[in-house]
């Protein structure tokens, strides 16, 4: 591994100032940019070690209803959070269906999403890789290509983003906080990833020094919470990203929907608001033919980057599941792991939130 410079700052002030030099990377749990590292695929000049700095590691409310999660919160922590798993269980769903409980114990907030993508010629240092590589090609076009993008990718770049946590966060309209040398910032979770296009290299928003220090969801995300699912299909049970996950929240008025959220994950190189589906949802009523038309609008814009046309098909069925399963509503107790894409549907009137 290459030698780098070791920095603890005391302060947020101070990180962002050291972080600002070229080459230096914030180290928090480092659950992947050690994995990076160590394998030669990102080679930082210095890490600024941002895991003592007090006061990252809350979960607040604030005076507007707005609930602020400190970037240092630990997956394990946010999810079991009674607080949290009732205001946003699709976030409590999605994060308990990630990596491992021992990952899970350390990875942090700001870490989930900053991860990188998962793309194995990414991982390859011998494969060709604008995102590691910029102007060096794209091997896996043309290669293998099964759990690659259908939405939003280019010619430079066909990668998916990992994280199952930002899936329901994009459908709540979380915002990610930023400390950067002119004070602070916020980006809606939406526009904070970047897809690919020309320059594949630059996956977000963030400039050198920018530090994440939180992320906010709106007081107006709660109004989800009784009809509200994170489902994820992947190749085993447990420890898998996904091939696709989707989340959906549902704000019932009597028997019909008043307003929805879907996003969808593992399909391009961001989490994938599907807001034409959304619109097709609002006012009309929960039924299986509403499901499948919002479904068919969620990848009406979907093209297979390779051998992945599966995904298609896959991402729509889940659509609808995840539209079932939220109608009929939220379990009183999210489960450990995600709700099967294969187990029988339940019945309307499944007990929920109060
Ligand atoms: Fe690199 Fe993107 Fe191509 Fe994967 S898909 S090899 S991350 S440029």
């Amino acid at each position: 591994m290459k030698a780098f410079d070791y920095i603890r700052p005391a302060s947020v002030a101070e990180a962002v100032a050291a972080a600002a030099r070229p080459g230096a990377a914030y180290l928090a749990a480092g659950t992947n940019l050690l994995d990076l590292m160590k394998g030669g695929v990102t080679r930082p000049d210095a890490l600024v070690d941002i895991t003592r700095l007090p006061g990252l590691d809350r979960i607040e409310r604030l005076a507007d209803g707005t609930t602020r999660i400190g970037a240092l919160v630990r997956n394990a922590a946010l999810a079991h959070d009674p607080v949290i798993a009732k205001r946003y269980p699709a976030l409590a769903e999605a994060l308990l269906s990630g990596a491992s409980g021992q990952l899970r114990n350390v990875a942090t907030t700001a870490g989930n999403v900053l991860q990188r993508t998962r793309c194995q010629y990414f991982y390859d240092t011998a494969s060709a890789c604008n995102k590691r590589d910029p102007g060096a090609g794209c091997e896996a076009r043309g290669g293998v290509t099964r759990g690659h993008a259908i939405l939003g990718w280019s010619q430079h770049c066909i990668a998916t983003h990992p994280s199952d946590f930002c899936v329901p966060l994009a459908a709540l309209d979380a915002s990610v906080e930023i400390a950067w040398p002119a004070g602070a910032r916020s980006v809606p979770l939406e526009a904070f990833h970047r897809l690919p296009g020309d320059h594949p290299e630059r996956e977000t928003v963030l400039e050198p020094g920018d530090l994440i220090v939180a992320v906010t969801l709106p007081a107006d995300a709660e109004g989800f919470a009784g009809h509200s699912r994170y489902l994820k299909v992947r190749e085993r049970t447990s420890y898998a990203f996904a091939v696709v996950s989707a989340a959906v929240g549902l704000r019932m008025e009597g028997d019909r929907i008043a307003e929805a959220r879907i996003a969808l994950g593992s399909v391009a190189l961001k989490p994938w608001r599907a807001r034409e589906a959304e619109h097709l949802l609002a006012g009309a009523a929960p039924t299986p033919e509403t499901f499948a038309r919002a479904a068919q609008a969620a990848l009406a814009e979907a093209t297979p980057s390779g051998d992945n046309a599966h995904k298609i098909e896959l991402a729509r069925r889940l659509v609808v599941r995840a539209l079932t399963l939220a109608a009929a509503g939220t379990p009183a107790l999210v489960p450990a792991l995600p709700a099967s894409p294969f187990a029988p549907l339940p019945s309307a009137g499944a007990p929920v939130h109060a």
